[in-house]
């Protein structure tokens, strides 16, 4: 990416199939960061990672320990962490690399964050589909059992942790993380209203702290090497590394470890190796499909969250989609519409109708079925989701929508007046 040698924080041991277990991990200064951890006053864990600049890594981006301070000061409810391991965004498939390769960089992610903020329980909610890396995590959380780095007493401190493994059953909005409260209570995965936030009023009715899986895997080595350390791996106001995941016809499609700042241009020319056949770059949804398409000549930007908004875009779950030029916008628009439509869970109109319109309409200009207006149509029934739900389902539907109309009309109009595709 630059001249100098990046250093990694997640991946530097992956390669190594001993990593995962927990010898292999505990020589590679696996549990270094939960031992001084426990050994430290509990604010300045919380210090630590202020200072870090860790960003959640959901998606949301919101500094994580802003978010840790919401819980209440008064500890006479006891407070919850969720893990949500729920990875769904299409385009994004990063904390499957980190459940299979480094479980364990989560378990201590887990017990350093739970010690400092006193959170004696913590659920795990991993995607249901992801049956291979529960096995896996489910395996490391008894390997960390039985060394005494969770359970009673952890390591001595008088602490008391225990972490529950819990699958879903496939649905996307389980990734809201009201709705993966409700899913985890055995209730219908619906989003909940808010307020009250999680923080208030969470999981059991208790307190509760949700956090991604990257976002708490990253925990251990900042507790290692100094929050001021990992925020120098990455820009001013995003600290450390991103796992970049590359996916479509590039030469090298991956989970790539990069600075917070990497360029996207060299994320798919460099990192990537380009794009296969030598094709050219039609297009680039650089954050999960939910987040904004780029155009090829709009691609030199960096993928922190600041730079990416200002183009008018989102860094989301750093999923860089790579679109080749030979694509039918409309038709790549259609399977995602469909996508959206499928998983709206249903309790807002504007979204419950909205997403099933958008999908309806997309499909059939793209079946040459197109009418006038139809253009003009589902940018009216966008800006009636937009903002008017419970979630962000509706925006996620409404912004690919939005944008591959605003970067690729001349296709949708094409579409509609000869009712083929001409990409
Ligand atoms: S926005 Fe959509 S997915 Fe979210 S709560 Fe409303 S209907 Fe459900």
């Amino acid at each position: 990416m630059s001249g100098r040698r990046m250093e990694t924080v997640l991946t530097t041991h992956f390669a190594d199939e001993g990593f995962r277990r927990l010898e292999g991990y505990l020589g590679k200064a696996g549990y270094e960061g939960l031992r001084k951890a426990v050994a430290m006053p509990r604010e300045a864990i919380v210090d630590e990672v202020k200072k870090a600049n860790l960003r959640g890594r959901g998606g949301a981006g919101f500094p994580a320990g802003v978010k840790w301070g919401f819980l209440p000061k008064d500890l006479s409810r006891p407070r919850v962490l969720v893990v949500n391991a729920d990875e769904g965004e299409p385009g994004t498939f990063k904390d499957r690399l980190i459940l299979s390769r480094g479980p364990h960089l989560l378990v201590e992610g887990i017990a350093i964050t739970c010690f400092a903020l006193q959170i004696h329980e913590a659920w795990i909610y991993i995607r249901g589909e992801y049956a291979r890396e529960a096995r896996i995590l489910e395996e490391a959380l008894s390997e960390a059992r039985a060394a005494g780095f969770l359970g009673k007493d952890l390591l001595g401190s008088g602490f008391d942790l225990e972490v529950v493994l819990h699958r879903g059953a496939g649905a996307y909005i389980c990734g809201e993380e009201t709705s993966t409260i409700n899913s985890l209570e055995g209730k219908r995965g619906w989003p909940r209203l808010k307020p009250p936030f999680p923080a208030a009023v969470g999981a059991f009715g208790r307190p509760t702290l949700v956090n991604n899986v990257e976002t708490l895997a990253n925990v251990p080595w900042i507790l290692r090497n100094g929050g001021e350390r990992f925020a120098a791996l990455g820009c001013e106001k995003n600290g450390g590394t991103r796992l970049v995941g590359v996916s479509g016809p590039v030469v090298r499609p991956g989970i790539y470890e990069l600075p917070a700042n990497a360029n996207l241009r060299s994320v798919v020319y460099d990192v990537a190796g380009g794009l296969r056949d030598g094709k050219a770059l039609k297009a680039v949804i650089p954050g999960g499909s939910s987040t904004p398409v780029l155009r090829a000549d709009e691609i030199d930007v960096t993928l922190d969250i600041e730079s990416m908004a200002a183009k008018g875009t989102m860094a989301g779950t750093c999923g860089v989609i790579v679109i080749p030029e030979g694509t039918c916008m409309v038709r790549a628009l259609s399977v995602l519409m469909n996508f959206y439509a499928h998983e709206s869970c249903g309790q807002c109109s504007p979204c419950r109708e909205g997403t099933g319109w958008l999908a309806r309409i997309v499909g059939r200009i793209e079946a040459g079925e197109g009418k006038p207006g139809d253009v003009e149509l589902i940018l009216d029934v966008c800006d009636n989701m937009s903002g008017r739900t419970i979630c962000a389902l509706a925006d996620a539907a409404a912004m690919p929508a939005q944008s591959f109309i605003g970067k690729f009309r001349g296709e949708f109009d094409r579409h509609i007046a000869e009712g083929k595709c001409r990409p």
